[in-house]
């Protein structure tokens, strides 16, 4: 079988592999779409918070395919039916696990970056880890499920977004377009933010779904803020994962309103606290997601609140998976997906 391997720093190749076979409690799945995540394109550079991950890997683990074996002891999936895997697996023991809260597992195990993941013409997934995808949503757009259950918990679990709040997005990335298309379905008053760079694909895109954007600069936020609310935005997503998103984003929620940090900044040099501490402002963040989010995601996109497909990018093949990495890196694109299963 195909798959995509990353084998060093950025290095992908597609590799001939062995088809793998399921084991107890194991299921075989025949990959149709995968995505790739901003994770998977800083796994591929292999620089700060990444290094971690295994080398030689099969990339990927935001995909959708049928089940193609079972098996010893699953019996709660048939064969050909359509899944997607929830590919971050909590070890079900720990304390956080014990209690509901496994997308901060301690002994944290994420497909196709501890080890091999989906971006193949098949692969190996504890039955537990696999979710059926419910009918009216294509095993395509089920590709996107595990972004949109993050982008699902940080809007309507970790925010208190309610209808007619108005919500600044910062970070026009895969979960920042996933969270702005969410709670825009719900009835809040949007506006996502980017970079110049993002106004060759990404901030159009955004505008084709009817949701307001705004390019960073020249004061740009601080006339939305003018404009669209009274004196600051209820809530302000970061998304950015870039060191000066959650002081903008400090900058520019109301007093009393809520900052939900969903990107991952890392080191945070000037941030002065102070205006969030006086003006009370809740400073919340948001990680991963929970079986629930998952459910929670498909049905969303099963009803057709939100629009995935229309945010998928299949311009690129498998057989030149660098180039989706380079156009992701460069914002040329917002969610690439591969094609590897037939219709
Ligand atoms: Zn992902
Ligand atoms: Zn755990």
């Amino acid at each position: 079988m195909r798959a995509i391997v990353q084998t060093g720093p950025e290095v992908v190749e597609v590799q001939e592999r062995e088809r793998p076979d399921p084991g107890e409690g194991e299921v075989l799945v025949e990959v149709h779409s995968a995505g790739l995540c901003g994770s998977d394109a800083h796994a591929f550079l292999y620089h700060g918070d990444y290094e971690w991950t295994t080398l030689p890997r099969v990339v990927g683990h935001e995909y959708a395919g049928r089940v193609a074996a079972l098996g010893a002891g699953v019996d709660r999936f048939e064969v050909g039916q359509p899944v997607v895997e929830e590919p971050v697996h909590e070890c079900g023991h720990c304390l956080q696990c014990e209690n509901g809260q496994g997308n901060v597992c301690q002994n944290v195990y994420i497909a196709g970056m501890h080890g091999d993941g989906g971006w193949a013409d098949y692969t190996v997934v504890p039955a537990e880890h696999l979710h059926p995808i419910p009918e009216g949503v294509s095993l395509r757009e089920a590709a996107v499920a595990e972004p949109a259950s993050v982008a699902a918990r940080a809007v309507f679990e970790q925010s208190r977004l309610s209808p007619g709040d108005s919500l600044l997005v910062e970070g026009p990335g895969p979960i920042g377009v996933l969270s702005a298309a969410l709670a825009d379905a719900m009835g809040a008053d949007v506006v996502v933010s980017g970079l110049e760079r993002d106004r060759a694909y990404r901030l159009p895109l955004v505008e084709e779904q009817g949701i307001d954007t705004v390019t960073v600069g020249d004061g740009a936020l601080a006339t939305a803020v003018e404009e669209r609310t009274e004196s600051g935005f209820d809530v302000v997503v970061d998304a950015t994962g870039h060191h000066t998103g959650p002081g903008t984003a400090i900058e520019h929620v109301r007093r009393g309103g809520q900052v939900v940090i969903v990107g991952i900044p890392g080191q945070l040099s000037e941030l002065s606290l102070a205006p969030a501490v006086r003006g009370e402002v809740d400073i919340q963040t948001s990680y991963g997601s929970l079986w629930a989010d998952f459910e929670r995601a498909l049905r969303l996109m099963a009803t057709g609140e939100v629009d995935v497909g229309a945010l998928q990018d299949d311009s690129f093949s498998v057989e030149d998976p660098e180039a989706a990495f380079r156009a992701f890196l460069d914002s040329e694109t917002l969610k690439p997906v591969f094609s590897l299963g037939e219709d």
